[in-house]
């Protein structure tokens, strides 16, 4: 059956909300992120600061560089991910199949709809320009792959200084032939080190893949060499996933006031981790990764992740994990913004009690389900460890 997928992305979304909040911003250079002389960066900034170089993940300092009329505005994620939840329910109210895959972006699956898709994209795109004053634009094209490169492609033909609301469609049947001029970065799977091995091999255009023998790229490049084959000829069988299963759970805290008290710190991450581990055994899940991220005051922000052989829930070995994780990048000075912990890789916790479970881990498991019971009633701070009195 053919196809129709949009690719939607929402343009310089940060900026876009900021301009809602403050109309004054409009048609300014300014940029959403940290403070220049604080290591800060560039989360989103707007297209009249692009034309100045400024981009995104770029450090504040280069940008002021850059742009020395540069505004600096400062994050108000609360706001951003309040829009973000009603675009999607635009998007849901458009077609079930949403597939979001960032705050600001999302594949739809509109096969089968009545109607041309370009007009189709029109009337979702100007919804989103109406209601909520927020502009953005969309690949339009049989695949998932396809549709998310013609959106680039749209979005980068506009250099005007102004949000680019840009529609590019790529009717089926075209696909290899859209895809064959454009440079071998575009497509996914192909990183610095794989192009540069292409480059030397001569092979610029994404049309110069495609015209490979699998088999040599298969030889030069493994198992992606097949995928890269694939891909250039614009062929993605991948379906817009609607409703991902629990791939990991995890609990985050953003402090009022920047952090760098150690115990105020690891209090924290003991809240979380207890947070983490009554969700997991509520869910029956086991998982065999901890995570943790921490946003430093300059608003950068890092993971870190250890990963274990034997998949748990317990709420000491999240605690102790993460810690020791923590402990690893924290100087004991640095100031910090936000701290969470998250566990992953699941396996099935039921399975795994009656094969691994002690009678000292019975017993574990019995305070647990105890204390479980009693914050579930009371709520979290209904109980608190001795240590962290
Ligand atoms: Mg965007």
């Amino acid at each position: 059956m053919q196809r129709t997928i949009f690719h939607l992305d929402l343009d310089a979304f940060y900026c876009a909300v900021e301009e809602l909040h403050n109309p004054d911003l409009r048609g300014q250079p300014f940029a959403v992120g940290g403070s220049p002389t604080r290591r800060g960066v560039v989360a989103s900034c707007s297209y009249p600061a692009r034309m100045f170089g400024v981009r995104s993940a770029m450090p504040m300092s280069r940008a002021v560089q850059l742009c020395p009329d540069l505004i600096i505005v400062r994050h108000s994620h609360d706001e951003y991910s309040a829009m973000s939840k009603r675009v999607m329910t635009i998007l849901h109210d458009t077609t079930p199949f949403v597939e979001k895959l960032s705050i600001d972006e999302a594949f739809l699956d509109m096969s089968g709809f009545p109607g041309e898709p370009y007009d189709l994209a029109v009337g979702l795109q100007k919804r989103i320009n109406e209601e909520l004053e927020l502009p953005c634009s969309l690949g339009v094209a049989s695949n998932k792959l396809v549709a998310k490169i013609a959106n680039n492609m749209g979005k980068a033909r506009q250099r005007t200084g102004q949000p680019p609301n840009a529609i590019e469609v790529v009717p089926p049947g075209t696909e290899a032939n859209y895809l064959a001029p454009l440079p071998i970065r575009e497509l996914w799977g192909v990183g610095p080190k794989t192009a540069e091995k292409m480059h030397e091999m001569g092979i610029q255009t994404i049309g110069d893949i495609a015209a490979q023998k699998e088999k040599l790229l298969i030889d030069q490049f493994g198992k992606i060499g097949y995928d890269l084959h694939l891909r250039a000829r614009g062929i993605d069988a991948r379906p817009v996933v609607i409703e991902r299963p629990t791939k990991s759970v995890s609990s985050e805290i953003t402090f009022d006031v920047d952090v760098n008290d150690s115990d105020e710190l690891k209090r924290s991450l003991r809240q979380q981790s207890e947070n983490v581990g009554r969700r997991l055994r509520k869910s029956g899940l086991s998982g065999r990764t901890v995570q943790i991220k921490v946003r430093w005051e300059d608003f950068t922000t890092i993971t870190r992740q250890s990963t274990f052989e034997q998949p748990s829930h317990n709420d000491h070995w999240i605690y102790e994990t993460a810690l020791d994780l923590f402990q690893h990048v924290w100087d004991g000075t640095r100031r910090i913004r936000l701290i969470g912990v998250g566990v992953s890789g699941f396996e099935n916790a039921a399975r795994q009690l009656s094969l691994w479970e002690s009678d000292d881990s019975k017993q574990q498991r019995h305070v647990q389900n105890t204390l479980d019971d009693i914050r579930e009633r009371f709520g979290d701070d209904s109980l608190q460890r001795g240590s962290d009195l």
